[in-house]
């Protein structure tokens, strides 16, 4: 019994029994898509810029992405980053900032509070000045690569 469930389960005929999951792939045939060179997109992305174009404007207000861009009428609104840009912005503000903490902590040791009040509103202000570049660089890495709104 136990040997039929297993081979039943790796057995590659019994796997195709049944309804077949959908595939999905990004849609690369519709715009937003910047046909030009990855490191242009993601510049033009951190500077809010669109990625397609490099006129329109990325974000209306600190992070909310515009439907479309208003130059070029790229659909950037359908460029989803999600959890990306806080994932990148954490990864560079622990890389930028770790090493002269525990570099100080060594060579001074300072009382821990001296730490508190020195790298709290520091990793604060810094995360907060990344994560919008990080942001539009992220949509301009999704532009480049031909992410969008999935085919209906
Ligand atoms: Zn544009």
């Amino acid at each position: 019994m136990q040997r039929n469930m297993e081979r039943a389960a790796t057995d590659p005929a019994r796997l195709r029994e049944g309804p077949q999951p959908e595939s999905w792939s990004p849609n690369r045939d519709t715009p937003p898509r910047a046909e030009v060179p990855l490191t242009t997109a993601l510049w033009r992305g951190a500077r809010n810029r669109c990625p397609v174009c490099g006129e329109g404007r990325v974000f209306q207000g600190y992070l909310r992405v515009v439907p479309e861009c208003a130059n070029c009428h790229a659909p950037l609104g359908t460029l989803r980053a999600d959890d990306a840009p806080p994932y990148f912005t954490i990864f560079l503000v622990g890389h930028l900032l770790l090493p002269p903490i525990l570099w100080i902590e060594r060579a001074y040791q300072p009382a821990m509070w001296i730490h508190m009040v020195v790298w709290l509103p520091l990793i604060a202000i810094i995360t907060t000045l990344l994560l919008r570049p990080v942001k539009g660089a992220t949509v301009g890495l999704m532009s480049r690569l031909g992410f969008g709104a999935p085919r209906d």
